[in-house]
């Protein structure tokens, strides 16, 4: 089910000491409740990225279930997700020229891609093995929601082919055509309130 090369194939990771205390200007204090119920606990539809709540094993080793108290910030990072695809034509658009040219739409969408949670990661906000298993670290939890949403796009990328190598950008420019950030800040400097982040690498 999970062949051995996707067990090994580990791309990293947004990392919290090049990304620090970032949110976005809509949501100023990246502490402030969570989003009302009816964002919280939508059932995993027929055809939907799964968020691990118990109900997954996953292959690799500390990507375990998401604790209940973390899992709401996930499911409205989902729906954003969901609603970025639908809104914004060049999210789909950067992914399929990823490597394994799968948009956006189709990768939320699919049931065989799991978000763990690991506290395995240190300073990372997020990691991706193989192609379907993602894990969230508790730094991004920590910063906020908004983090929690750019790490699960940085990492759906590498879920599509985008290169962890520590000189690669492709996974965090997804971060920015999913509208998330500034294309000033490439040429300028990181803004931070937003949460893409120019410096990150892999
Ligand atoms: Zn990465």
């Amino acid at each position: 089910m999970y062949p051995l090369a996707h067990r090994t194939l580990i791309e990293c990771c947004r990392n919290a000491d090049r990304v620090t205390s970032k949110y976005a200007p809509s949501r100023p204090n990246p502490n402030q409740a969570d989003p009302p119920v009816s964002h919280r606990f939508a059932p995993d539809g027929p055809s939907i990225m799964q968020i691990n709540i118990g109900d997954h094993r996953s292959p690799v080793a500390g990507y375990l279930p998401v604790p209940p108290h973390l899992r709401s910030r996930l499911y409205w990072a989902r729906t954003r997700a969901r609603l970025i695809a639908s809104k914004i034509p060049d999210a789909d658009k950067y992914f399929l020229h990823l490597p394994k040219r799968r948009s956006l739409t189709e990768l939320l969408a699919d049931r065989s891609i799991w978000i763990n949670y690991s506290v395995l990661l240190g300073g990372d906000y997020g990691e991706a093995t193989g192609y379907d298993q993602i894990a969230i670290g508790s730094s991004a939890f920590r910063v906020g929601r908004w983090t929690v949403l750019a790490t699960v796009i940085h990492e759906l990328a590498h879920c599509d082919g985008a290169s962890g190598r520590n000189t690669n950008i492709e996974a965090e420019l997804a971060v920015l055509a999913c509208g998330l950030g500034k294309r000033s800040e490439q040429v300028l400097s990181d803004d931070p309130c937003t949460p893409y982040d120019p410096r990150t690498r892999g």
